[in-house]
């Protein structure tokens, strides 16, 4: 369960099909984390999948486009934790990572309550500022996923509540 860091909690889960990649992202949106969010994998492993449910746990009802193309789409959700940003990018088209600074992409991260969800970070790794967390997807068959999420945290007491809500909610999956 723990790493040998002992500030980080992780977690794997073994996702049979869409249905529990959306479980998964309902119970991680009940935590409201805030920081900012890695999430790899190969390309259709369920990055924009696992984000499209996580907004519409949190309220969001209209579309959510991959933001392949533009960078970053912005969301400005109405929660049961007050308003909460969320801005999902995809930097697999980032060309040099100081377009990130020209769309103010470092401003986000100073938002109260706002998450920051990154696909393809690994295309920008000297500039962002390290993960609050991760999720690791690896795509085991058409709908089959195992998947490792990973929280920094330095605060062992929310580590511990956080370890037990999702332990607790997600014990089919692990
Ligand atoms: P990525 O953003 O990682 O490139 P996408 O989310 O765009 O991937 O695509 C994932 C594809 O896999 C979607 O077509 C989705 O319907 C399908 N899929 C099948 N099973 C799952 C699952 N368990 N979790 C997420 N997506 C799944
Ligand atoms: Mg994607």
């Amino acid at each position: 369960m723990n790493t040998a860091n002992s500030q980080a909690f992780q977690l794997t889960l073994r996702l049979k099909n869409e249905a529990d990649t959306q479980r998964f992202a309902e119970a991680l949106a009940a935590l409201n984390p805030a920081g900012s969010l890695w999430l790899s994998g190969d390309l259709g492993a369920g990055k924009t999948t696992f984000t499209r449910y996580f907004l519409r746990a949190l309220g969001h009802d209209g579309a959510v486009k991959s933001p392949t193309y533009t960078l970053v789409e912005p969301y400005r959700l109405a929660t049961p934790f007050g308003e909460k940003p969320v801005y999902h990018a995809d930097l697999y088209r980032l060309q040099d990572p100081e377009e990130l600074e020209f769309i103010g992409f470092f401003e986000y991260f100073d938002e109260p309550n706002a998450l920051v969800i990154i696909e393809w970070a690994s295309r920008a790794l000297d500039v962002l500022p390290k993960p609050d967390w991760q999720i690791d997807i690896l795509k085991q068959g058409d709908e089959a996923r195992s998947v490792m999420l990973t929280c920094h945290d330095g605060n062992q007491q929310s580590l511990q509540t956080l370890t037990q809500t999702l332990t607790q909610t997600l014990a089919e999956l692990m």
